[in-house]
């Protein structure tokens, strides 16, 4: 362990490791203990602080409560041009909030996700053109139906050969995760001889349908509806099926006092004629968005993607520095004498290594809050999840790093009379470090882009932002493009930068 610490400071100062590890506890003290200041402002932990028994107070008065909705359900929840999500749901919550003296802050996570977040307590509520279904009152608490809803079909405006389900025979038909539309597509796929394929956004199920990866789409009717107005280049040919009244939720037994608001500021709205304001505001004449060069696109959307694209950079940072950390920890106690340290680091980097980064964001966005009841913050998830699983790779490129440090160099070394750490320190690492630069490098660069993974756990990353706005303006391919020259751009600038610093301090 000596050698090890010793080891560690010749490539970081010693107070530099002090300070990184104490941040390191504390992150995981975020993560195994109370939320920190900087954790999502949940109100329900005004009611569940430590040592203060969960009290229900009646009414949600002066709270913010933290609402999750689907990354676009158009007109129920979109972007408009500037970025803002509006739509139904969103001028419904908060006019709701605003006559019951509470605020709110509205997350975009996708459909799936809000549920999720909600299940996990991310989220204090979930507006999202949710239906209410038997299924779903075993877990969570709905309001009143504000709206009310169906399943229906679409297929691509040009396609002459789908006019019924039975025409979908031997073919595939998309839905959304978890929705009501994959329900019934599911429910009848065997009666009529189709696949259905999963996906979890209305953009990318449109675009699939457009592409001819998919003949038809099962969605929500008004959300169909609306997005064909809008030239989004499907059609109905089927009649719509009877189906839910949409929903506010709540975790089940959680925030009653926001459920009550809820349906108390809905009946308000529907008798002073706001309600039905806000439905003629969005359904009377869907006006058509999708249009505009290629260079307005750019135009509106680089702000947007600018914000993900610092957000990326700034995660992938933290990340980096906590993974080299870890990675110099396990890397040399992989080449330690001691078999318990050699143990303890093989099984890390088995473990990281061995499963995907993806899981681990769910487990500590989700998963771990669950357990706990504790809510996380995204970005302490976010650095976690990246930091350990990169770790585990930085781990190898250490050992790897110092073992192919020729050995003579440290025999040559102590025959000189240097001690074990004196060789390891002013002979060994330094070598190993001009080794271990190109995949130290390599690994900053995988792990940029492997952060935007977390895009699944609403993380606000740069193609986390494409998708938002694709998600309203349904051009995908141009979206996609823009984006890969945005990351293009900076792994570029990022490699001739690190190239830069290896050949200025690794002469
Ligand atoms: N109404 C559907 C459901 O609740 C779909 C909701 C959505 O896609 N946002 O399952």
């Amino acid at each position: 362990m000596t050698a090890l610490l010793r080891g560690a400071r010749i490539v970081n100062p010693r107070q530099q490791l002090a300070a990184f590890f104490a941040a390191f506890i504390a992150l995981f003290a975020v993560l195994l203990g109370s939320t920190s200041a900087a954790a999502a402002p949940l109100a329900h932990n005004n009611n569940n602080a430590p040592g203060s028994v969960a009290v229900v107070t009646s009414t949600a008065n002066g709270k913010t409560y933290v609402i999750g909705t689907d990354t676009t359900f158009a007109p129920f929840e979109f972007r408009d041009t500037s970025g803002e999500m509006t739509g139904i749901d969103m001028d419904l919550i908060r006019a709701i909030g605003k006559d019951q003296g509470f605020n709110v802050e509205i997350r975009s996570l996708g459909f799936n996700a809000a549920l999720q977040a909600l299940s996990s307590n991310q989220v204090d509520g979930v507006i999202a053109g949710m239906s209410i279904t038997d299924e779903r009152k075993k877990i969570y608490d709905f309001s009143e139906p504000y709206f009310e809803s169906g399943v229906q079909m679409a297929v691509a405006a040009n396609d002459d050969t789908v006019k019924s389900y039975e025409d979908l025979k031997g073919k595939t038909v998309v839905a959304k995760t978890g929705a009501e539309g994959e329900t019934f597509a599911k429910s009848i796929a065997d009666k009529y001889g189709f696949t259905v394929q999963s996906l979890d956004q209305s953009a990318t199920m449109y675009e699939s349908v457009k592409s001819g990866n998919a003949v038809a789409v099962f969605d929500d009717y008004p959300v169909l509806a609306y997005g064909i107005a809008q030239g989004n280049g499907l059609k109905t040919v089927t009649d719509k099926e009877a189906g839910g009244s949409y929903g506010f939720a709540v975790n089940k037994g959680k925030n009653p006092e926001l459920l009550a608001a809820f349906n108390d500021g809905l009946a308000k709205l529907k008798a002073n004629g706001e309600y039905q304001k806000i439905l003629d505001k969005y359904l009377a004449a869907p006006k058509n968005t999708s249009s505009g060069s290629f260079f307005d696109l750019l135009g509106t959307a680089l702000p947007a993607l600018m914000k993900g694209l610092g957000n990326t950079l700034l995660v992938t940072a933290i990340s980096f520095v906590f993974a080299m950390i870890l990675g110099l920890i396990f890397g040399f106690m992989k080449v330690s004498n001691n078999i318990v340290l050699r143990g303890i680091a093989t099984t890390f980097v088995n473990i990281f290594r061995g499963t995907p980064l993806l899981v681990w964001a769910f487990f500590f966005y989700f998963g771990i809050p669950q357990i706990t009841g504790q809510p996380i913050n995204i970005w302490v998830a976010g650095v976690l999840t990246l930091a350990l699983n990169s770790g585990a790779y930085v781990a190898e490129i250490v050992r790897g790093g110092i073992q192919s440090v020729d050995p003579g160099q440290l025999e040559a070394a102590r025959s000189l009379g240097l001690g074990y750490g004196k060789s390891m320190q002013r002979v060994v690492v330094p070598q190993a470090f001009k080794i271990m630069t190109p995949s130290l490098i390599n690994q900053l660069i995988i792990m940029l882009k492997d952060s935007s993974l977390l895009l699944a756990i609403g993380f606000t990353e740069l193609l986390y932002q494409a998708q938002q706005i694709y998600a309203a303006n349904f051009r995908v391919t141009e979206v996609l493009i823009i984006v890969a020259v945005i990351y293009f751009i900076a792994i570029f600038l990022l490699t001739k930068l690190a190239n830069y610093a290896d050949r200025k301090f690794n002469r």
